[in-house]
């Protein structure tokens, strides 16, 4: 990757740096407009970025470790490379996992490296909207860009999903108080609608807020799927499976065929609730339904920065998005064997390499119980309970701040990182790339 300095083309003020157009890759919304004030390597503006944004880069600093510790010691790059790549030919199952925080140049190293050693390649995607992977793969997905919406959008949905909290900005920028060419007068052009269990912050912001009964997703969209054929459904069975008068149903199908630009983001609370996967097929299927009477999208509200990359890198390696087993030598995809914390809650895993990711914090007992007796290859930009687990920790600089490369909004569209200021340490598609090298010296192959 060529150096983030040289791409950033940073205007200087003084000893101040100021950089235009820096790219927040803290959450889906990946919003490409932030003007960045640096000083003594140092973030100390970030116009334009909501709370969160600001939190990034505000207190980013770069992490004092060594760039590599060997079981906790520190060691040179080389030693680190070269142990890396022993460990990881020598498994018989090797597992790779975490790459929702990398550019994708680096998922794509990744991806090769796991290729070459035969093994298992995993997202975070397997534990958030994993359910809505499987389901485009039965369903497919009529979808757009956000500058789609932004332009088009009249009817508004978000089922399961809080976008107030967790990506601030989306109101604004993409969804609804846009000004848009075909709707001039932003929010007044606009309907807004939410579906959840609970009133969440976003609630706030509905014209028609609609709360059903906790784990009863599924039941909800097939209501509105039905009704959408024009199918007697019996009112008293509809309340009591939904939580919801018919009549509201009824109001909200009569909005989604008048409308003429409808949208459906979706969040964790549909895909991580009772019935996963089909739930997100339900809604899929709602949305292909509905372009028979008006044009309809849906979009998952993703949460990390390159999780979409994530998902794009590894779909057109391999054809799969996450959870994908090179044990045959060709790609297999089976959510649930092939997932990394299943893998790992089955003690199948005897190597794993963990790239900006915590399983050690946020895994099942026994999946980290099982990681702790393994040998293991750490990339993060911090320190964090996995990388005090690893043998080899690599201490890698933060993409979008100190690196730059590729990363892919929410709506799969790219966008280039204009990095602040450079870092002691290697990116981890650095990193990657070394380590690739050695495992292919390793098996012998000069391609
Ligand atoms: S909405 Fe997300 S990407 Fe945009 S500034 Fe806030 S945290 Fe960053």
């Amino acid at each position: 990757m060529a150096s983030a300095l040289s791409e950033a083309s940073p205007a200087a003020a003084g000893d101040l740096k100021i950089v235009q157009d820096a790219t927040c890759t803290f959450c889906g919304c990946v919003c490409d407009d932030i003007d960045l004030t640096v000083k003594d390597n140092h973030i100390i503006e970030a116009k334009r970025a909501c709370v969160l944004g600001k939190a990034w880069f505000l207190n980013h600093h770069i992490d004092e470790r060594p760039s590599c510790l060997i079981k906790g010691q520190p060691a040179s790059l080389e030693e680190g490379y070269e142990l890396a790549a022993e460990l990881l030919t020598a498994a018989k199952y090797p597992i790779v996992y975490g790459l929702s925080d990398s550019p994708c140049e680096a998922q794509r190293v990744a991806v090769s490296i796991v290729d070459w050693i035969s093994g298992t390649i995993d997202t975070t995607t397997s534990v958030c909207h994993g359910p809505s992977g499987m389901a485009f793969q039965g369903v497919g997905e009529v979808t757009c860009t956000l500058g789609e919406v932004a332009n088009r959008g009249d009817l508004i949905m978000f089922w399961g999903s809080n976008p107030a909290e967790s990506h601030p900005r989306h109101f604004t920028k993409y969804s609804l108080m846009p000004k848009g060419m075909f709707l001039p007068n932003g929010r007044k052009d606009r309907t807004c609608v939410i579906v959840d269990v609970r009133r969440t912050k976003s609630a706030k912001a509905a014209d028609i807020f609609i709360q059903i009964k906790p784990r009863q997703d599924f039941e909800a969209l097939w209501t509105l799927r039905a009704l959408a054929k024009g199918i007697e459904l019996d009112a008293q069975d509809v309340l009591k499976q939904t939580g919801v008068e018919m009549a509201v149903w009824q109001d909200l199908m009569a909005r989604m065929k008048a409308c003429k630009f409808g949208v459906i983001f979706f969040g964790m609370g549909l895909t991580m609730t009772r019935g996963k996967h089909c739930n997100s097929e339900a809604l899929l299927a709602l949305t292909r339904d509905m372009n028979a009477y008006t044009r309809f999208v849906a979009k998952p509200n993703r949460g990390h920065g390159n999780v979409t990359g994530a998902d794009n890198v590894v779909a057109w390696r391999t054809g799969y998005a996450f959870g994908v087993n090179h044990a045959r030598g060709y790609p297999r995809f089976n959510p649930g064997e092939y997932t990394t914390s299943d893998t790992l809650a089955r003690g199948e895993a005897d190597c794993a390499m963990m790239i900006a990711c915590d399983p050690m914090a946020n895994f099942s007992q026994p999946a980290r119980e099982h990681l702790a007796t393994i040998p293991l290859v750490t990339l993060d930009t911090k320190e964090t309970p996995t990388t005090r687990a690893a043998t080899v920790a690599f201490t890698v600089a933060t993409y979008g701040i100190n690196t730059g490369g590729t990363v892919y909004r929410m709506d799969d569209v790219p966008i280039p990182l204009r990095p602040a200021f450079d870092s002691p340490h290697p990116s981890d598609f650095d990193v990657l790339t070394n380590i690739e090298q050695r495992v292919k010296d390793r098996l012998g192959i000069t391609a």
